[in-house]
């Protein structure tokens, strides 16, 4: 086996992946897996995932479990750090009391466990390595199933009293469309990926035409993954144009109020959608935000996310390292 002294474990856990990377001090990829996070067996069957997943990490960068100097954890729901708990995490199997994730963990791992919440990890991977590495302020907006956010602050990642930065909540119509959260007008409610869904869904119902369902079952998926939205804009599906013009324009109002509120310098656009669709959906939002902008003549830089799907694992690595 390889010597690397301070290699670091990182596992972003997620509704759909678990995406496992092993990075040297410089914050160089040495190895990486990624599975299927388990839908059923509640969070038993997923620690158990998470660490074959790290495991084959760690195969890959030719280092055992228990000689990495930690592993960090980005995890959905209400991560309490200190105590090494996760609960109320709602898209993952039976996970709703709190469960003792980094104990778990470190028996399976023989290592340090430290968790963080995915999305906050994966804005601090962003600040500190990827799109955001020159400013001291950042917006991380992660667009996928839901509408995720992260703030940074004069280089201090921001959490107010404990569930800050819920940039998806914001609200850009009063009395709008009812969000997964169950208030109306959020922005999730417009651009969050399942809320779009449940959208297309529908009108389609009423016999609105659209490839979108008919490309789902060509790729054998039984929900509408970002990969089926990207293929059905490619395909000039009217109704995808129209549902993401609407999550563009939600995404716009929503980021430039939160400019206006702190005055940041740069907005980061990540998550499956963001990832997915890439530029031109990074330009289509800069473009909505300007209307809404109170100081328009120095807007901030809106940049897609430069890791990529390693960036929550890259993220959670940080949580060691610091
Ligand atoms: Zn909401």
């Amino acid at each position: 086996m390889v010597s690397h002294n301070g290699a670091i474990g990182g596992i972003d856990l997620g509704g759909t992946k678990i995406q496992a990377a092993v990075v040297d001090a410089r914050h160089e990829v040495l190895g990486q897996a990624r599975r299927e996070t388990p839908a059923s067996g509640g969070p038993d069957a997923i620690v158990a995932e998470m660490a074959a997943a790290l495991g084959e990490a760690s195969d890959a960068a030719g280092i055992e479990t228990d000689s990495l100097l930690g592993v960090g954890v980005g995890s959905p729901g209400t991560v309490d750090a200190p105590a090494g708990t996760v609960a109320q995490a709602s898209n993952l199997s039976e996970w709703s009391k709190p469960f003792p994730l980094s104990q778990r963990l470190e028996e399976a791992l023989g290592t340090r466990v430290a968790l963080g919440n995915d999305v906050q990890v994966a804005v601090d991977a962003e600040f500190a390595l990827g799109a955001a590495r020159h400013h001291d302020s950042v917006l991380g907006v992660f667009w996928g199933t839901g509408v995720g956010g992260g703030l940074v602050l004069d280089g201090k990642p921001w959490l107010g009293r404990g569930a800050g930065a819920e940039f998806g909540h914001m609200v850009v119509e009063q009395g709008g469309a009812r969000c997964p959260c169950g208030r109306r007008g959020c922005v999730e409610a417009y651009a969050g990926r399942g809320a779009m869904e449940d959208r297309a869904r529908k009108l389609a119902g009423k016999g609105r035409e659209t490839v979108l369902f008919e490309i789902m079952e060509e790729r054998g998926r039984t929900r509408l993954r970002s990969g089926i939205w990207s293929r059905a804009l490619d395909r000039d599906d009217e109704l995808a144009h129209e549902l993401m013009g609407r999550a563009v324009e939600a995404l716009g109002a929503g980021i430039a109020s939160a400019v206006n509120l702190l005055d940041i310098g740069a907005v980061v656009i990540g998550g499956g959608l963001g990832t997915r669709l890439g530029e031109p959906y990074v330009k289509k939002i800069s473009k909505a935000m300007r209307p809404h902008l109170f100081v328009d003549d120095r807007p901030p830089e809106v940049s897609l996310a430069a890791l990529g799907d390693l960036g929550g694992a890259i993220g959670a690595t940080l949580l060691i390292a610091r």
